[in-house]
């Protein structure tokens, strides 16, 4: 057979030739929709892989931006990879501290940037060490590109070449870089596509609302190329905009972190707005409550639970449905629905103890979850020294079960996990069990010291607009659902819990603001 490099640019030449009319729609904060195409897109990225190199940029070379989800970032994507250079995504939402860190750690060259990031670049510029252009994606993006002429053809190289660069958010410690690879990333989009992972073909229309700097998009925006379906980007997160952009564009596929559904969940419920031509939500970066599996499955559609991380390009497994799903029942259904799913072939898992021994996936042992694959990270950039044991297995820091029909399930983080006692309470399903308690908008439970059981849980609640959900009646909806012994030792009711820069519920910064709490 052939040797045929798996190159990123094989991606958008793909959808050029097979589905060069196919739209690509931009939803701008100020109302206006544009529209291009995945030709217009490939022509653009060449035209940028021009510019870039007129720059001096070389081969390896990082280029990064700082963007919301729209069709230039797009062609900023295939324009870096298309010169052999490091994508490198920052995300805006991080502290100016990591911002400067990571972006001299990764040495990036050139930044492209969008003008409502203006106040940040300005701020951060005299710190960053190593960029030597800044160029906005509102003003002189469209110029620079009209220089070039767009016969240019793809830097080529080997598979194994790195094609991209996205750091961990630093929950722990220092911000890592896991460092992408033209191969890993062709083949994990290749993966994404398959019905029962994201399920798109030439005829979906995707809309990402995660954004292109969270874990890229989660690679929605490499893979959409291959099937040629519609793309539709979103630079806000009104969810009163994106619904209208649903039913707008006919979007059937769409793909968020929880904290986002949420949201527009809260619209749904108070306008009555309709999600159109909605089939599938893929729900990931953290635990999908049963609630919202529910409301989607309610409304007919099919719920996606995906468990990921930076280090895995960004997907591991995805909860769609398995061979008995018409066998099953309602509630079996959601119960499985709410696992974190099967691999994805080209990913194993297994779960482990203190010892590193092997746990069976008897649906019961709890344990260490290790990952490695054909997209899961080896060594972060620049580290000395690997990531992994010398089988391959790299700890992906969660704790979980695995079922013997094949699927995960996460129980917790391992810095999450409440110890009582010497056994372990999952604050995902405590927050799970008090989340479908009417009048709950979103709770968090922590582990705080106690005395006599070493911690205990502490569950904190934002109520829904107008609620007036007293203590009593949480527990009493808790009671039956969670085993006795985890009943928090205390309830509090809070006007907002903190996130972290992907929109998850930031356990750190909550057990920092209730580090001196005494249980009553
Ligand atoms: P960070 O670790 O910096 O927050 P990631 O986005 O890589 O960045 O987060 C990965 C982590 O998110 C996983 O290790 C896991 O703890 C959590 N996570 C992702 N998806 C799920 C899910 N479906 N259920 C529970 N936890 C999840």
């Amino acid at each position: 057979m052939q040797e045929w490099p798996l190159r990123l640019m094989r991606l958008v030449d793909h959808a050029e030739r097979a589905n060069a009319r196919q739209e690509i729609v931009s939803s701008w904060p100020d109302g206006r929709v544009t529209r291009t195409s995945w030709g217009q897109v490939a022509h653009d990225a060449r035209r940028m892989a021009q510019a870039l190199q007129r720059l001096g940029m070389r081969k390896g070379d990082r280029i990064a931006t700082l963007a919301m989800n729209h069709d230039r970032h797009l062609v900023g994507w295939y324009g870096a990879a298309g010169m052999g250079g490091v994508l490198h995504t920052l995300n805006p939402r991080l502290s100016d501290e990591h911002l400067v860190f990571i972006a001299n750690h990764a040495e990036d060259r050139v930044l492209v940037y969008d003008r409502s990031f203006a106040p940040l670049v300005s701020r951060l510029k005299p710190f960053w060490r190593t960029i030597e252009h800044y160029i906005c994606f509102d003003d002189e993006f469209p110029a620079w590109l009209d220089a070039e002429t767009g016969d240019y053809a793809w830097v080529g190289g080997d598979e194994r070449d790195p094609c991209g660069l996205c750091y961990t958010s630093g929950t722990t410690g220092e911000p890592k870089g896991v460092l992408y690879e033209h191969r890993s990333t062709v083949l994990h989009a290749l993966a994404e596509i398959q019905p029962d992972c994201f399920d798109l073909s030439a005829r979906s229309v995707v809309a990402p609302i995660v954004p292109m700097f969270h874990a890229n998009a989660w690679g929605i925006p490499w893979a959409a190329p291959l099937t040629g379906c519609k793309l539709v980007l979103s630079a806000d997160f009104d969810p009163g905009r994106i619904a209208e952009l649903f039913r707008e564009e006919a979007v059937t596929h769409s793909a968020a972190v929880p904290t986002v559904w949420l949201e527009m969940i809260k619209h749904v419920e108070e306008t009555g707005a309709s999600l159109g031509s909605l089939e599938k939500v893929t729900i990931g970066g953290s635990a999908a409550p049963r609630a919202m599996i529910d409301w989607f499955r309610r409304r007919g559609i099919t719920v996606g639970h995906a468990w990921g991380m930076t280090e895995l390009s960004p997907i591991g497994t995805l909860a769609g449905p398995p061979a008995e799903w018409d066998m099953m029942t309602d509630i079996e259904q959601l119960d499985y629905a709410a696992r974190q799913g099967r691999t994805l072939f080209g990913v194993e898992l297994r779960t482990v103890d203190d010892q590193g021994r092997e746990l069976p996936r008897d649906g019961v042992s709890s344990g260490m979850l290790q990952a490695r694959g054909a997209w899961v990270v080896q060594r972060y950039f620049k580290a000395p020294a690997d990531a992994i044991d010398a089988d391959g297995w790299f700890d992906t820091g969660d704790v979980a079960t695995l079922h013997p029909d094949g699927s995960m399930q996460i129980t917790d983080r391992a810095k999450d996990v409440i110890k009582s006692g010497g056994e372990w309470i999952s604050s995902i399903e405590l927050e799970n069990a008090a989340v479908g308690c009417p009048g709950v908008a979103e709770a968090a439970a922590i582990g705080l010291p106690h005395p006599k059981w070493d911690e205990r849980p502490l569950l904190c609640i934002v109520r829904q607009p107008e609620s007036r959900l007293s203590e009593a009646q949480v527990r009493a909806h808790l009671v039956g659902r969670i085993p006795r012994w985890w009943l928090p030792d205390a309830i509090e009711f809070v006007d907002s819990l903190p996130h972290t820069a992907t929109g998850k519920l930031s356990k750190k910064d909550l057990r920092e603001q209730f580090a001196d709490y005494v249980f009553p």
